[in-house]
Parts: C-alpha cells; sequence; structure tokens
C-alpha cells in the first residue's frame, strides 16, 4: 500500500473512540485479486455495545451549538482535503475505479459535510397562527437519535458522508456498516474524524456478517432511522425487519434509468450524455443509463458514433494513468453480467462492440455496445451494474414514455431534444425522482438525490437531505393573558 500517511489503512473496527477488532475478513483489490487489508468480524453484541455508545454520545453531541457541531465538521473536511490523495488511493485499491474518478468521489464526498455543516445552522421551526387567543402554537425540530448507517461498495466513501453529514450535523450520532468490499475507505475517514477531535461515540464504524449486524441494527431500539444505499432487495429486507421497532427509514436502492434521445437533439452532447452516465465506475451506478432509447430517425449514426466513441476507452488497473475503465467489484459481478448479455443475444441482440471478458483477465470486462435490444429482454428489464450500453429504437414520444415508465424501478432519467416544450412535458411524464434534460451528470449535493417506486423513500443531498435526521416538535403554550 502506497499510502503517504501509512496509519490511514485500519484493520480494526471504531467502536467508542476505540479501535476494536482483530483483522479477520479479507479486503481485496479488484484489478489484481490480491488480498490488500483484512477487517474485524464484530459480532452482535459488539454492535449492540456501538449502539449504546452512540446513544451515550448523543445526549452531549445533540446539545451542541449547530454552529459548534460545524466546527468540527470543518477540521474533519480540512483533514480529508489534506489527505485527499490517500483517500482516493484506498478508493480505486479496494473498489477498481481509475484514480481520477476516486479523486472526483472526494471531493463529491467532501462537499456534503461542507454543505450540512452549515444547513444545520437552518434548522428552521416554525410558529403557526393559534386557534385559541391564550395560546400560541410553535413546531421545532430535534435531532433523531441513534442513526444506522448502511452503505454499499460503488462509492466507499460519498454514499457513507451523504449520511453522515446531515446526521452528525443536526445532532445525531451514528454507527455505519460499510460494504463488505470496501470498509477500508471507512476506516480510513473515521481515523480522521478521531484526528479532528469529534468526540468518541458520535461516528463509529463496524464492520462483519451483514445479516448478523443488519439484525441488530434494525431490532435496537435506541436507533431511530436506518438510512441505507443498496440493492433494492436489502432494502425490502430492511423495511421488513426494521417493523417490529417502527423505525424511520431512508432508502437509496436500485434504478433502471431510460436515456431517451431525439431526432432534435445535440448528438455530441447525447453522446457525452450517455459516456458519462453509462461507463463512469464501470457502469456500476445507481443512475446509470440502463436503457438508450434512440430515435429511428439517428438510430444507425449514434450507435456508429457510439461505438467509435466506446471503442476509446482504455481498460486497465485504475491506478493507471490514462485509464478508463476499471475491473468490476467481482466475479460475481462478472458472471452476472454475461449472462445478461447471453440471455439477451439469445433473445435477438447483437453485440457491436464488446461482449466479452477482457483479455487482461480477472474481472476486467470489454466496454459493451448492444443494437436491437428490446424491452422485455434481461438486460433491458434488470439493473445492469456494468459497462454495458443496450441500444433499442423507438418512434413516437407518448410510446417511448410509457415504455421509459414501464419498470418498477424510479430513480433516475434522461431526454435529450432541443425541443424545450417536449423536454418539460417529457420530464413531467416520466415517473422518476430524477430528470436529466440534455444533461448526463446529475449528481451534486445542491439537489435531491433520490427515487420513486422501488427505487426508494427519501431524499439525499440539499436542505432535503436533512428532514430525516430531524423530529418535529409541536408545542402548545396555554393560559396566556393579555
Ligand atoms: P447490497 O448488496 O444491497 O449491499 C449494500 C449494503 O447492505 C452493504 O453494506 C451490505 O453489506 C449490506 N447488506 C447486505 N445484506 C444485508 C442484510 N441482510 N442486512 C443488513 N445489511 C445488509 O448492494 P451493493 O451490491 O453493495 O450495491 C449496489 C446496489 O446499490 C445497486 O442496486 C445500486 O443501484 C444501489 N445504489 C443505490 C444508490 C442510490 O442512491 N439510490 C447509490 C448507490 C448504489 P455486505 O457488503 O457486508 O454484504
Amino acid at each position: 500500500m502506497k499510502l503517504q500517511d501509512s496509519s490511514l489503512l485500519r484493520e480494526q473496527a471504531y467502536v467508542d473512540g476505540q479501535w476494536v477488532g482483530c483483522p479477520s475478513l479479507p479486503v481485496f483489490d479488484p484489478a489484481t485479486g490480491s488480498r490488500i487489508a483484512s477487517v474485524p468480524s464484530l459480532q452482535r453484541e459488539d454492535v449492540k455495545h456501538a449502539i449504546r455508545c452512540a446513544g451515550a454520545a448523543f445526549c452531549s453531541w445533540s446539545r451542541l451549538l449547530a454552529g459548534e457541531r460545524a466546527g468540527f465538521l470543518r477540521l474533519w473536511i480540512d483533514l480529508i482535503r489534506k489527505n485527499k490523495e490517500d483517500l482516493a488511493f484506498l478508493i480505486t485499491c479496494e473498489q477498481g475505479k481509475p484514480l481520477s474518478e476516486s479523486r472526483d468521489e472526494v471531493d463529491y464526498g467532501v462537499s456534503f459535510l461542507e454543505f450540512y455543516a452549515e444547513e444545520a445552522k437552518r434548522l428552521y421551526g416554525e410558529t403557526i397562527p393559534p386557534f385559541r387567543r391564550s395560546s400560541r402554537i410553535v413546531v421545532t425540530k430535534e435531532p433523531l437519535g441513534v442513526v444506522a448507517a448502511i452503505t454499499p461498495w460503488n462509492f466507499p466513501m460519498a454514499m457513507i458522508t451523504r449520511k453522515i453529514a446531515p446526521a452528525l450535523a443536526a445532532g445525531c450520532t451514528v454507527v455505519c456498516k460499510p460494504a463488505i468490499e470496501t470498509p477500508l475507505t471507512a476506516l480510513a475517514l473515521v481515523a480522521l474524524a478521531e484526528r479532528a477531535g469529534i468526540p468518541p461515540g458520535v461516528f463509529n464504524v463496524v464492520t462483519g456478517d451483514a445479516v448478523q449486524i443488519g439484525i441488530e441494527l434494525t431490532a435496537n431500539p435506541l436507533v431511530k432511522l436506518i438510512a441505507f444505499t443498496g440493492s433494492t432487495a436489502v432494502g425490502k429486507l430492511l423495511m421488513n425487519q426494521s417493523a417490529s421497532s417502527v423505525k424511520r427509514l431512508l432508502l437509496e436502492l436500485g434504478g433502471n434509468a431510460p436515456f431517451i434521445i431525439f431526432p432534435d437533439a445535440d448528438i455530441d452532447s447525447a453522446l457525452s450524455g450517455v459516456m458519462f452516465s453509462k461507463y463512469r465506475n464501470m457502469g456500476q451506478t445507481c443512475i446509470s443509463s440502463n436503457r438508450i432509447y434512440v430515435h429511428e430517425d439517428i438510430y444507425e449514426l449514434f450507435l456508429e458514433r457510439l461505438s467509435y466513441e466506446v471503442s476509446k476507452l482504455k481498460v486497465g488497473s485504475g491506478g493507471l494513468e490514462g485509464v478508463d475503465q476499471g475491473p468490476l467489484i467481482s466475479q460475481s459481478a462478472l458472471i452476472r453480467l454475461e449472462q445478461q448479455i447471453k440471455s439477451s443475444v439469445d433473445q435477438g441482440a447483437q453485440i457491436v462492440k464488446g461482449g466479452c471478458r477482457h483479455s487482461l483477465g480477472g474481472t476486467f470486462f470489454e466496454p459493451t455496445v448492444l443494437r436491437d435490444v428490446r424491452d422485455e429482454m434481461r438486460i433491458a428489464c434488470e439493473e445492469i451494474f456494468g459497462p454495458v450500453a443496450p441500444v433499442l429504437c423507438f418512434s413516437d414520444e407518448a410510446d417511448v414514455i410509457a415504455r421509459a415508465n414501464a419498470t418498477r424501478s424510479g430513480l433516475a432519467a434522461y431526454i435529450y431534444s432541443c425541443n424545450l416544450s417536449r423536454c418539460w412535458r417529457m420530464a413531467e411524464e416520466l415517473e422518476f425522482g430524477m430528470v436529466g434534460i440534455n444533461e448526463g451528470r446529475l449528481s451534486t449535493e445542491l439537489a435531491p438525490f433520490g427515487g420513486t417506486k422501488e427505487s426508494g423513500i427519501g431524499r439525499e443531498g440539499s436542505r432535503y437531505g436533512i428532514e430525516d435526521y430531524v423530529n418535529l416538535k409541536y408545542m402548545l403554550f396555554g393560559g396566556l393573558s393579555h
């Protein structure tokens, strides 16, 4: 590990200001398959202890002024910025994405800390005109309590800070369980939080068996919110498990994004939108374009240009200069992708580019373009999570809207057209939480990120993204005399 600060490589979990547990679960570099570190497998009792400590820390952390908590967050932000290269390196080592994307992820991750450090100062309450002369109605916002954050491997840092930032800023304390593939970034982050002086118990990171940890986090009455990013299947399971203690849920789940291109679109811009939304992070993002609908008038032209762009992508280890596409996260991801492609080809889709494992071996896969894809094919119905662009053909606006909406997911959608009326009309009719209009890059801390239907509940980012971390309290002052 070529870290400038080797003490950022942590092989223990962090509970109540202590580094705990014996490293036993290996973490692999997906580019080489080699073990880079190990992290502990904490038991259910350890997780219960972490929750108890977070509960105790809540008493004092929640009573600080928002500005005092922002002070801690600012120290943490400074340390993250100073150690940006090491954090980016860790992300690439355990997740595989190119180093340039990892650097972008560190910036994106920090943006949530910066935003919410300030936003918590604006957690305004309200007075409401009373129903009696002698009374007054006041509404305040209070921090919720202990929050459980369960995060995926595809953005090892940003999916954590998108939750931790509003939680800590609002006065909550956190027990975080990062994905087993990518715990090292989480542990480096908490090491920097410790250096920033964030008090023991405020931000805890536990590693180990997801099922056992999940059972404790959802059953424990001290935990007030499950903030989860991951697959829809696990999201549903956590919803079920949380029912017994009536927990609030913030769920950021899977997507199946349509990307619709009309003949009046700026083709260069549509092409760059597809390249970004499809091939960033090797297609392993929840807002990745999953079904690219191209109008019949420009279908052949677009395919030709897309294939040319894809042929220029350089595949290799994420740490190497100039690489655009790293490895997939795991063998099982690779096998699933192959099955999706095979099943679609069996039903008549054609491979225009790629389609196979890359000659580099391991979990490297060729950036792929498929044509003649139809809605009923597996590749169009399922979330792909790989560098495969399925291109479908359409002729009519109403028809493409119906096809785009015919999914149980509702996270992101994209439209490319120079007809403003059409863009408005479609943006309103698409049943998705986010719509990119002549724009393929949606993610920012300034806007509410989240989905409809089975893509989730709640929003992250923007002023809306702190609302799940507070309770409204209605106070009725009575007996007031004039
Ligand atoms: P995943 O398998 O659902 O895992 C996500 C997290 O949940 C991991 O920390 C995992 O732990 C944990 N987990 C798994 N089973 C659990 C259980 N029974 N109880 C408690 N925790 C459990 O998802 P993934 O493969 O890591 O991530 C990819 C998915 O995330 C995709 O569907 C993607 O669309 C979605 N995603 C959504 C957004 C969004 O904002 N909507 C953003 C990014 C990703 P282990 O790793 O230890 O198994």
